[in-house]
Order: structure tokens, then sequence, then C-alpha cells
């Protein structure tokens, strides 16, 4: 067990705004902020820095993406949403063991249809993928997901590359999910199945719906309950400028009609290197985030807890809160935190 020390930081982040003289509690495992109570008959040490919640990208692949090796630009935590589920648990048991400065969170598989989505693919390995035909099979891979370290569910409905799960067989997996606290996240692609998915219980796109322009009717009551996670680049990125207008469209309407938006880039998929990627940042600017709102899509609200084993840090005398600064910001781990403290 680990002690805990408190330290003062001249800025910190809240939702969306910093406030000055913020006090930390740090241990080897954790930062987060402390209470008044807590730290009132504590020494305090000074940390020379402002400091951000772990700054995260939401939409990563750590089979087909490398992380750097920290320093300025570095995410302080990842999402990995599909690989071999083995692989990716023991890369986020090396991370945590190693005191990495990038903290490492995952789905497991990609639950498809026989067949279907992304089980044809060259870059998807066999075991990244888990074909459910039946309810108990369902039921069987979500549990099976969660037993290894899941912190969310995939599916996938991908109607231009295979056959996809029935509405039941959705919903089976949304009730399991659901009833183990967890939240489904899905690939959505193809006419009519991002509606269809949020019918039958999906929480979470793991893209910006971009292959069809979803109805003002349609994004207004997935703005209530869903989860968007953004992905824009990867468009430009692969030169499909009309996707790109399709997606900003859609999520520009969920963002006005007051929906969660969550920052992903789908590292993995035309971009080898998990880093804050400006492209991204802009991208979600022109969909009409602010940038304090940009800093809380960096945080992967609703789908990761706001605190964890790292931080993200900017330098104490910024003065410039435009987006760019995002991109320069660095993760540390708690325990090299400590460190840095006088
Ligand atoms: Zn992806």
């Amino acid at each position: 067990m680990s002690a805990t020390v408190y330290a003062r930081a001249a800025l910190g982040w809240m939702r969306n705004h910093w406030r000055e003289d913020m006090v930390y509690a740090i241990s080897d495992e954790r930062v987060r902020p402390a209470t008044e109570t807590e730290h009132a008959d504590q020494p305090i040490y000074e940390l020379d820095a402002a400091v951000l919640p772990p700054l995260t990208d939401a939409h990563a692949h750590l089979g087909l993406a490398r992380l750097p090796d920290s320093g300025p630009g570095s995410v302080a935590r990842v999402l990995d949403l599909g690989g071999a589920p083995r692989v990716v648990a023991t890369l986020a048991a090396d991370a945590r063991e190693a005191a990495c400065a990038t903290e490492l969170h995952f789905v497991g598989a990609f639950l498809t249809a026989p067949g279907g989505y992304p089980s044809d693919r060259s870059w998807a390995p066999a075991s990244a993928s888990i074909p459910l035909a039946t309810p108990d099979e369902a039921v069987a891979a979500v549990r099976g997901q969660h037993a290894v370290g899941a912190k969310a569910i995939k599916v996938t409905a991908n109607s231009m590359a295979g056959p996809v799960l029935s509405d039941a067989l959705l919903q089976t997996i949304a009730d399991e999910t659901h009833r183990r606290g967890l939240r489904l996240i899905a690939h959505a692609e193809g006419e009519g199945q991002a509606e269809r998915a949020h019918r039958h219980g999906v929480d979470v796109f793991a893209h910006t719906p971009w292959t069809h322009r979803l109805d003002d009717d349609t994004v207004q009551q997935m703005a209530a309950n869903m989860t968007w996670i953004s992905t824009l680049g990867m468009h430009s990125r692969g030169g499909a400028e009309h996707d790109l207008t399709v997606a900003l469209d859609n999520l520009t309407r969920f963002v006005q009609h007051g929906g969660t938006v969550v920052y992903g880039t789908d590292a993995g998929n035309g971009l080898d290197t998990v880093m804050i990627h400006q492209p991204e940042l802009d991208a979600l600017t022109d969909a009409g985030v602010s940038p304090a709102d940009l800093v809380h899509a960096l945080t992967a609200p609703s789908l990761l807890p706001r605190w964890g084993a790292t931080v993200s840090l900017a330098p104490s005398d910024l003065s410039d809160h435009n987006a760019a600064w995002l991109a320069h910001t660095t993760p540390v781990h708690a325990s090299h935190l400590k460190e840095r403290l006088r």
C-alpha cells in the first residue's frame, strides 16, 4: 500500500474551466483532486504544472498502432476498441506494471454475426472477432470479455461488409452488457444500421455515423442518451471527403442537441501512432465543439472514470486556451508525478 501525498498545482482543469491552486491526492496508482478536509492536516507539496484529467483516445487499436514513449502530444489513456483479447489484456497489464505514462483499457473482441465484419478483414486476427448465432453464445461472449477485463463491450453492425446480427441478438447482447454495468459500443455502417443499433440498446457509436445523413428526429433522440466517438479524421486520411461531410453534418446536429461526444482517432486505421492528433481536434472544432468542450471530450466522459493512474500536464504559465495547446500536453504516471514534487 503506497502512501498518499498531497500537492498543490497553480492550475487544475475542472469540467470546463481552469481553477487556481488545486490540491491533488497522489498515490502510486492514482491521482485525483483532494477534498479540503482530507488534506487539512497534511503537508502539501508544490507541483509546477497545470493538471488535466488523463487525456484519452477512446478509439485506437493497439495491435495496429504503436504508443510513443510519452512526451508532448502523447495521450495519458487509450481505450482499445477491438483486438485479440489476450493480446490487449497483456499489453494493459504490462503498462500497469511498468507504471507507463499511458494507461490502457480495452473492449476485447468484436462481437459479430457469423461471417460478419471484421472477421474477413486482413488486419483483424481470428481471435479478434467472435461470431454469434444464438442468445447463449451472445451472453457467453459478453461474459468472456468482461472476465478478461473489458471496460465496455463492442459489437459490429456493418451491412456493407457481410451479414449482421439480428435485432433480437443485438438486444440480448445489450441486455447482458447492461446487466454487468457496462456500456455497449457499436461499429454501425450501412443504411439503417445506426438507427437499428440505437433502437436495440447500443449506448455508444465507435464512429460518428458517416454512411448516411440521419434525420433530425433521430439525431435528437440519439443525443438524449448516446455517446458518439468522433473519428472524423479517418475520412480525411482516406481521402473520403464526402464521408467527412456527412459525418460532420450528423455530428454538428448531435452536438447542437446536447449529445455527448468523445475524442477518438481510430489509430491503427491509416494512423500508426496514438497521439493527440491535431486534425481530429480541428474537425471537432468544425462540428461546433468549443475549446472547453474539446478538453471534456478528451476525458472520455461516460466511457471511463474521470481520474486514473495518469494525468496530463501542461505548462503552468499557460495563457492560450485555444485547441492547439492540447497537442503539447504531456502524460505522467502517478508514481512519477511524485518525483516532480518539491
Ligand atoms: Zn476502429
